[in-house]
């Protein structure tokens, strides 16, 4: 069955920003964590599986922030190879964040976007056939629409995060600000959030967790 929703509105001259952080749980989520409490500010962690990381799964939960879903592998040749391939890997990735949480999510990312052209490698159409097939079964997919960089490359300079963040949500009422919670590759991410979040708070945006009523920000392809 597919359960109606009413998509939150979002009245003339307000602003809100999803922080999110993709590819965790790692050994940076719990200052991610301290840094979200501090500002009140509330984010969502599309994760993956990761072993012996029970703890931050539910500590994601427990502390207020939306766990939602990205991958088990992150394998893209396994994910994108076919439509069975992927449903796999998610049905996978959803039954061990509602086991270790449970939580049973229906918030979703897909690895690379859904406009990634990674997967076309792999299966030329899958992207298409995907986006419909999971919108039908009463999965949200989200992109983004402001690109923290933090992905390209390994520890960039907090500035630029910060300054990416700055110039990405300029005149964007609703902000989707992709982030990774990666472990060592991503420490500068964690010292660059203080400074993300006082910009948007300081530029009226409200930081909300995603839900299955929040706005949703999809990629044109
Ligand atoms: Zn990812």
């Amino acid at each position: 069955t597919k359960a109606t929703t009413t998509k939150r509105t979002v009245a003339r001259g307000e602003k809100i920003a999803y922080l999110t952080f993709d590819d965790g749980p790692s050994i940076n989520t719990e200052k991610l964590l301290d840094i979200l409490d501090q500002y009140n500010a509330k984010a969502t962690f599309f994760v993956i599986y990761h072993k012996n990381m029970e703890k931050k799964y539910k500590a994601i939960v427990d502390r207020g922030h939306t766990i939602a879903l990205h991958s088990y592998t992150h394998t893209y040749s396994k994910i994108y190879k076919s439509e069975k391939g992927y449903y796999e890997d998610l049905n996978k990735i959803h039954d061990y964040v509602q086991k270790v949480t449970g939580v049973d999510s229906r918030i979703i990312r897909f690895p690379g976007g859904s406009s990634n052209t990674v997967s076309r490698k792999y299966n030329k159409t899958i992207m298409k056939t995907l986006k419909q097939s999971v919108t039908d079964k009463g999965y949200y997919f989200h992109d983004w629409n402001v690109d923290s960089t933090d992905a390209s490359g390994i520890n960039r300079d907090p500035d630029l995060l910060v300054s990416k963040v700055k110039s990405g949500s300029k005149n964007k009422n609703v902000i989707n600000v992709l982030m990774h919670d990666t472990g060592k590759s991503k420490v500068t991410t964690v010292e660059a959030l203080p400074r993300i979040i006082e910009y948007l708070q300081s530029q009226g945006y409200k930081l909300e967790p995603l839900t299955e009523d929040s706005v949703v920000i999809q990629h044109k392809w």
